[in-house]
């Protein structure tokens, strides 16, 4: 899920500060001196009103989804269902509740124990994929090894790890990266786990883990670090020294734990699986992958053994409160809609460029939410990205080879309509796409190119089989706009793209092409 988020440089200043005390500083700086208000200015996220959290409430899970998410008109059939953050627990499900989920293109994640084996049969049997994902921070897994001296830093006399300075989430006695036993048992746990699942007849598709924890590059890390005697010993001098060294020496080795002990035992019991991990993502040095709170480059790599990519498409808090200009940019509904397009874009993409070059068999399921405060809990003042853009990002999302999606629908306190919202949003687009189902299954993406963080060009993206085509097109100006395309060699098309979008399907024909509108 990701209400987490991993550190500033400390040069920034602001590495050993609060991040809500952050937040506020910014949202200030940002909003003074705007004048007047503007007839164009972007609403603040909505706060949900007391009846209306109430009503919720009342209702709960169930009846909520089932009376304010219409069901999809299209089938789901064999593609991927979604999964959610805020869904219907772990109790098995009656096979008529399974098939409601499934007629809205989701269904219930389960967590990896043992204790699910019935809730995961009744999934399978009602013709649900089985899917876990579970979220976990902290010094585990390294802290599941026998005896804290294996793992555990070893402080310099008098050093306490709280004088690295609290991490965005809370303090931990940090590992030694290179001690890797407490992996190796959780890699037995896997096995045992889905062992037991293979052996009652289930078999596991998706294992989506959440699993944040160390060495994922928290700031108060890289601070412990040098006053460990093992670490000192064991690992680059510049990885102690240098916070950016340090940073991607983390983060590959991040990637490269779960890759080892996550993705490569539960391969061995279920060799099809799709199994993937928080934040895991192909990065290149031609098709470099941005970070999904401001613009830190992940360094090159691929990860091992993952048969699936999860990158990170959220509205959050943090990009706006560290990236947004307000002298240069407007701020306006169409800009700001802009800014988080661009965001929200560029790792899916980035990550289907580097999947098709490096592992064009691995599939992709991001994470997606138009509305995360990873700092503030909800700050009124930052304005969030519309519904409706919101709506056209996923569908460019679909066209651009991904598989499925993580829905983080989390219901936050002030805000607890948004997380039916979410699901209204991403079911309806869902059903929007698979009306053109055999293009994700057997389509190329088209077009993996992102528009700038204020862009009035045309946003556009596609799939394309040999002689079937889908694009969806936009302008993001005030005006609509037209789009040239080549779909195939010698095959050139034209297409509006008005400012609320447009769907076209393109035939190809001895003589060019046939194109209709969607509508
Ligand atoms: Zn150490």
């Amino acid at each position: 899920m990701g209400r987490i988020e991993a550190g500033t440089a400390p040069s920034s200043g602001l590495r050993r500060v609060r991040p809500a005390v952050v937040a506020a500083a910014v949202t200030v700086a940002c909003f003074v001196d705007l004048g007047p208000a503007r007839a164009a200015d972007p609403a603040s996220v909505a706060r949900t009103t007391p009846e209306r959290a109430a009503e919720l409430a009342a209702a709960g899970w169930w009846e909520t989804v089932l009376s304010e998410v219409p069901a999809m008109e299209n089938e789901l059939g064999d593609r991927w269902p979604m999964i959610v953050w805020h869904g219907p627990g772990q109790a098995p499900l009656p096979a008529e509740r399974i098939q409601a989920l499934l007629d809205r293109g989701i269904t219930q994640n389960l967590t990896l124990d043992t204790n699910h084996i019935e809730a995961a049969r009744a999934l399978q049997e009602a013709g649900s994929k089985v899917i876990f994902m579970q979220g976990r921070a902290g010094n585990w897994p390294y802290s599941l090894a026998p005896d804290s001296s294996v793992w555990a830093h070893q402080f310099d006399e008098g050093y306490t790890y709280e004088e690295a300075g609290p991490g965005p989430l809370g303090q931990w006695h940090g590992a030694c990266p290179l001690q890797h036993a407490g992996w190796a048992v959780l890699a037995d746990q896997i096995r045992d786990t889905l062992t037991a699942f293979r052996e009652a007849g289930v078999t596991v598709d998706g294992l989506w883990m959440d699993w944040e924890g160390d060495p994922y590059p928290f700031n108060n890390l890289f601070g412990q670090l040098r006053h460990c005697r093992r670490c000192r010993r064991q690992l680059p001098p510049e990885v102690l020294e240098e916070y950016e060294a340090w940073w991607d020496f983390y983060w590959r080795a991040y990637t490269q734990l779960h890759g080892a002990y996550v993705a490569g035992p539960a391969r061995e019991i279920f060799p099809a699986i799709a199994v993937t991990n928080w934040h895991v993502v192909f990065s290149s040095r031609t098709d470099p992958l941005l970070y999904f709170v401001d613009d830190r480059v992940l360094p090159p790599l691929a990860p091992p053994l993952f048969t699936a990519t999860n990158p990170v498409a959220y509205g959050n808090d943090t990009w706006w409160n560290r990236m947004w200009r307000d002298e240069e940019y407007e701020l306006d509904r169409r800009h700001v809609d802009q800014f988080y397009m661009h965001c929200l874009l560029r790792g899916v993409s980035a990550d289907a460029a580097n999947r098709a070059a490096y592992g064009p068999q691995v599939m992709s399921f991001p994470w997606v939410t138009r509305f995360c405060p990873l700092e503030s809990g909800g700050d009124d003042a930052v304005p969030d990205m519309s519904r409706a853009a919101y709506r056209e990002c996923l569908r460019h999302l679909w066209l651009r080879d991904i598989d499925g999606m993580q829905l983080f629908n989390a219901r936050w306190d002030g805000y607890e309509e948004d997380w039916v919202r979410e699901l209204q949003d991403a079911v309806a687009v869902y059903d929007e796409i698979l009306a053109h189902r055999e293009l994700l299954a057997a389509g190329q993406a088209m077009n993996l190119t992102v528009p700038g963080v204020q862009d009035d060009g045309v946003l556009w993206s596609g799939l394309r089989s040999d002689d079937r085509a889908v694009v969806r097109a936009i302008s993001q100006a005030a005006e609509p706009a037209q789009l040239d395309l080549e779909v195939w060699p010698g095959v050139p098309v034209e297409l509006a793209a008005p400012v609320t979008g447009a769907t076209y399907r393109i035939a190809r024909t001895d003589s060019g092409c046939r194109v209709a509108e969607v509508r």
